[in-house]
């Protein structure tokens, strides 16, 4: 919750409650940053002009009982105003200041950086997430699979597989951590026992899913081997071959 403060995107149930209804009704008019009103609104125009009263109205129908029933969420909620300044602004304008003499008015600016830095880089999965890049699970919908934005923002642009699959915690499928730190966020919470009840997708309905509605390039991506299917490989011989580990194949 502390570290959520920081980021000044809103407080949690805001924030999950926005998230929700984008789910729900992406792309339409009660999608509070639909894609579908071009890159502009859903990146930060979206901030700067009412809400659709279609995001009102559509937004009562979605079940938040659990956000209301979070003591620490609602606690945020009340407090929000008075604690995201310090959070956000404050205490990190303060620490090169104090801990090595950095000037205020530098530090002050780095601060200010560093946000307007990482909001433009989350707003990225809301904008160029939903226009440029792969559908490996999902050709019907907006979310692409965006490689920059997955760097900048530790993970979370895997945005085809995480709408194809919003309940996964992962928000991607996964071999490793290496472009996703914010699963290996979770999961080292789930190790002492904060974070549990974590469901994922199995490679089975993953597979499922990217051949009945997929673009192809999942299939394009692990089939991807030098020399394998050239002409003059007979069936035979690739019988004789022994493939380890074998992947889900297309
Ligand atoms: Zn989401
Ligand atoms: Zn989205």
């Amino acid at each position: 919750m502390l570290f959520q403060t920081t980021a000044f995107q809103n407080d949690i149930y805001d924030w999950a409650r926005n998230h929700r209804v984008h789910h729900k009704f992406m792309d339409t008019n009660a999608d509070p940053h639909s894609s579908k009103r071009g890159f502009f609104f859903s990146h930060i125009g979206w901030l700067l002009v009412r809400k659709h009263p279609d995001v009102k109205t559509k937004g009562k129908t979605l079940d938040i009982s659990d956000l209301e029933q979070d003591a620490i969420v609602m606690w945020q909620h009340k407090y929000y105003w008075r604690i995201m300044p310090f959070l956000t602004f404050i205490i990190p304008t303060l620490i090169p200041y104090l801990c090595w003499n950095e000037s205020l008015r530098t530090s002050f600016f780095l601060t200010v950086v560093r946000y307007i830095a990482s909001v433009n880089f989350m707003w990225l999965v809301n904008s160029a997430a939903h226009i440029w890049g792969m559908r490996p699970y999902d050709k019907t919908i907006s979310p692409t699979e965006n490689l920059p934005v997955t760097i900048v923002t530790l993970g979370e642009a895997f945005h085809n597989y995480h709408h194809a699959f919003p309940w996964d915690y992962k928000a991607a499928e996964l071999g490793d951590y290496v472009l996703n730190l914010s699963t290996a966020f979770i999961d080292m919470f789930a190790k002492i026992g904060w974070a549990y009840d974590l469901k994922t997708a199995t490679k089975e309905i993953i597979t499922k899913r990217a051949r009945r509605l997929g673009d192809g390039s999942r299939c394009a991506r692990d089939d991807e081997v030098w020399g394998w299917d050239d002409e003059e490989m007979s069936t035979e011989d690739k019988s004789l071959v022994k493939i380890i580990n074998r992947k889900w194949k297309c």
